[in-house]
């Protein structure tokens, strides 16, 4: 099968190559069928090393991005989750292989509607999708053991920051200047100490945490 073939030397060349080095972010990239969320026309480039358009003029974000995002959570196995922006649902996938349970919200139906139907068809039953704005986080399913956002952010979205566990991680990219920075922060009791750790290019985050649409 070329799909596993390239699947294999995406995780080395561009996953563990450049940085990403837990073993278990490793295996779950190495998994989960990418080719299954980008668009039809696209499949011979799912593995590349990029971001590729799917609808609704959003984004699958680049395979890296995502390893980076799921390594910087420093997950053990049995976190509750909390992911925004679904879209195409190929992050959320990954995150059900690390974790004992995902909550991922979207605020486009179309995407949560198609990524609803590829989480079923690869059985991953640890995924609970939401549409709405995930800028306010899930106030009923929290706290959350780590949050990921997949989309730029004007500064760490206050309901969100409040919704984490104590010790919970937060990974968000930030707009700053050129590029945004992915920023990991640690909640540890009232404080919160950030880490930044790549810069990035994301979609906007769109609601009352994020920009306005
Ligand atoms: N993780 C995705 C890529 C997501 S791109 C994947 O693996 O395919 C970012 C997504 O965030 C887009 O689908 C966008 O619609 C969504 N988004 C932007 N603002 C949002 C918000 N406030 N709440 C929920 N989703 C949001």
């Amino acid at each position: 099968m070329t799909a596993s073939r390239d699947r294999a030397r995406m995780v080395e060349r561009q996953l563990r190559a450049r940085g990403i080095e837990d073993e278990r972010v490793l295996a779950a990239m190495g998994e989960v069928p990418r080719e299954e969320f980008v668009p039809e026309l696209l499949r011979d480039r799912a593995y590349t090393d990029m971001a590729l358009p799917i609808e609704e003029e959003q984004t699958i974000s680049q395979p890296w991005i995502v390893a980076a995002i799921c390594q910087a959570m420093e997950l053990e196995g049995s976190e509750l989750v909390l992911e925004v922006g679904t879209g195409s649902g190929y992050s959320a996938v990954v995150l059900s292989r690390l974790v004992s349970h995902v909550v991922t919200v979207e605020r486009h139906e179309l995407l949560s509607r198609e990524a609803r139907e590829r989480v079923a068809a690869l059985g991953a039953a640890n995924v609970e999708l939401a549409v709405g704005d995930g800028s306010l986080g899930v106030p009923e399913r929290a706290p959350f053991d780590a949050i990921a956002v997949h989309a730029t952010a004007p500064a760490p979205p206050p309901a969100l920051v409040g919704q984490l566990a104590e010790g919970g991680r937060l990974v968000v990219p930030l707009e700053a200047g050129d590029a945004d920075v992915l920023t990991l922060y640690r909640r540890e009791g009232d404080r919160l100490e950030a880490e930044p750790i790549t810069p990035c290019r994301f979609v906007p985050l769109i609601g009352e945490g994020g920009f306005e649409s």
